[in-house]
């Protein structure tokens, strides 16, 4: 409370009530500057909401707390009281063919569950891809065939991935799958699995515990909203921001809309969660047509989850997820709620999330609610994990664009989308997941938008450079809280600053 208000701090209009604008907004208002956040939807927590359906309550995914940034750290617990966090332990496997298999793969368990006669195979297949490396390891599918043999690489890599990204493995580049399977090779699983304690100490710590919130993400932006609003700030609801009028070289206010009304609100500054894309097209005068086209150039990928009610009885696992790589059904993941937080559940009951990545207007994300329930219940019975009978009731979430899309131009549409906004309305702000472009989780979102607001009061942070990742994190050795503050590294493109998180370069989309 005790920084003076510069002039770009005087008047902040937020769009988008996720992680990246509540954060914006609660910073603001704890500095005393006025801030309005306008959220579309009549929810807060955008990806990172709980979603509540006859009391039973569910992520889109699962969300994870946790981060090497300490200031983050610090927000989450400023917002929340130690007492709603729980401190769960992280258990994920991969289910084919009917077993479990540890994740990250252990050889000793993957080769005893795959039987004497399919681990030779298996073994085989690696020797023979050890004499015969497949010539062009430049795509994903090369590196890993020449570092498991195709036998493993069919298992375990090649299904999951395509049925995220929906693209063949043999198309995704190599770069990516070097980054999240960083030095492993059949070779150093056996030793790894041989010698477990070997190196392993930081690698487990991470792995096997990740702080959540009693009743789910939501829960920490029901409550930031609730204290930023205790502050002095506003949270509109159903309100979506839909132009961002310019003039003279700065934005000088956001027409938002609520129930078909138009309200005008001056800004000192805009602080942008919403999709780059979309912030672009709501520039009023418009963007020229080249800007315009790299916004339309810019692709997600949608979510969608059949959520199905089940005894807690008919789920013996304890796993938080599990993969699911079989090609007979379509589901990718399996949230398993009542793992995340026994509060997200009802006494005696659990909620299994189906997961499918899908293209919003495509077959699934237009099936009726009924078939998609149905189809979920089926698939359960088909993997083997559950009766169809047994499920009691189901509920389905669309949450469009929840993965923005990697492909050659990206990176390039991005830096002209900066470009024109930092000489022509240098007081808007991207932050956040979409609002960036960036494959990250809630923590990038939030410090983005934390060091946003600290540049209105004065600093000067490359926001474009955030990294809150360096390394892969479950491989990494363990933050210490106190030490990391991450300071964005020099300017540069978007290339060039990384994205923190690994996503593949995907082949280019039709265009639309
Ligand atoms: C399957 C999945 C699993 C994930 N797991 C994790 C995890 O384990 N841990 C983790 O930390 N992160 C995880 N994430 C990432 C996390 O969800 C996002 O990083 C985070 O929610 C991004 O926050 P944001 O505020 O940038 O954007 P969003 O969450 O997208 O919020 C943007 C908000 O802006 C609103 N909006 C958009 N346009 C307008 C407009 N014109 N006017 C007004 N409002 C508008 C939207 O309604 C939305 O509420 C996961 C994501 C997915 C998809």
């Amino acid at each position: 409370m005790t920084d003076p208000r510069p002039e770009l701090a005087s008047e902040v209009v937020i769009v988008g009530g996720g992680p990246a604008g509540l954060t914006a907004a609660y910073e603001l208002a704890k500095r005393g500057s006025t801030a309005t956040v306008l959220e579309a939807d009549d929810v807060v927590g955008g990806i990172s909401r709980t979603v509540e359906r006859d009391g039973w309550r569910f992520d889109i995914g699962g969300h994870r707390f946790f981060t090497k940034v300490a200031p983050v750290e610090s927000f989450w617990h400023e917002v929340l009281p130690d007492e709603d966090f729980l401190l769960r332990p992280r258990k994920s496997r991969i289910y084919y063919k009917g077993k479990f298999y540890d994740y990250p793969l252990k050889a000793s368990n993957a080769l005893s569950n795959l039987g004497v006669v399919e681990a030779l195979r298996c073994v085989a297949s690696y020797a023979w891809a050890r004499v015969r490396p497949p010539a062009d390891q430049q795509m994903y599918e090369g590196w890993l065939v020449a570092r498991f043999g195709w036998r493993l690489y069919n298992h375990f890599f090649k299904t999951y991935t395509e049925k995220v990204w929906g693209h063949p493995a043999s198309e995704m580049p190599a770069d990516w799958a070097a980054q999240r399977v960083k030095n492993l090779s059949l070779a150093s699983a056996v030793v790894n699995a041989l010698l477990p304690k070997r190196n392993q100490k930081d690698i487990t710590s991470l792995i096997e515990e990740f702080q959540y919130p009693r009743l789910g993400p939501g829960m920490m932006w029901e409550r930031c909203a609730e204290l930023t609003q205790a502050m002095g700030a506003k949270v509109l609801m159903g309100t979506k921001a839909t132009r961002i009028v310019h003039a003279d070289g700065r934005a000088v206010s956001v027409v938002a809309s609520c129930d078909g009304a138009e309200t005008t609100l001056e800004a000192s500054a805009v602080i942008s969660s919403m999709p780059i894309a979309s912030l672009v097209r709501a520039f009023d005068p418009p963007v020229p047509d080249e800007v315009r086209r790299a916004a339309d150039d810019l692709y997600y990928r949608d979510f969608l989850t059949v959520a199905l009610v089940v005894p807690a009885e008919a789920v013996p696992w304890d796993d938080n997820w599990i993969y699911i790589h079989d090609t007979s059904v379509k589901t990718m993941r399996i949230q398993n709620f009542g793992s995340w937080s026994p509060f997200m559940v009802k006494e005696g009951r659990n909620v299994l999330g189906l997961e499918y990545t899908v293209e919003e207007g495509d077959e699934d994300w237009t099936a009726a609610d009924a078939d998609l329930v149905a189809r979920g219940a089926q698939e359960l019975g088909r993997l083997g994990l559950l009766d169809p009978d047994k499920v009691e009731a189901g509920y389905v979430v669309r949450m469009p664009k929840a993965y923005p899309y990697y492909d050659l131009d990206y990176a390039a549409n991005v830096d002209k989308i900066r470009a024109w906004i930092a000489v022509n309305a240098p007081n808007v702000y991207p932050v956040g997941r979409n609002g960036m472009h960036r494959y990250n989780n809630q923590d990038h979102s939030m410090y983005t938008a934390m060091l946003t607001v600290e540049n209105l009061f004065g600093a000067n942070h490359d926001v474009w450079s955030v990294n809150v990742e360096e390394e892969y994190h479950e491989i990494n050795s363990r933050p210490d809280p106190r030490a990391k503050d991450l300071t964005p590294v020099a300017a540069g493109s978007s290339v060039a600053a990384g994205t923190g998180r690994a996503a593949p370069i995907l082949p280019k989309r039709p265009a639309r």
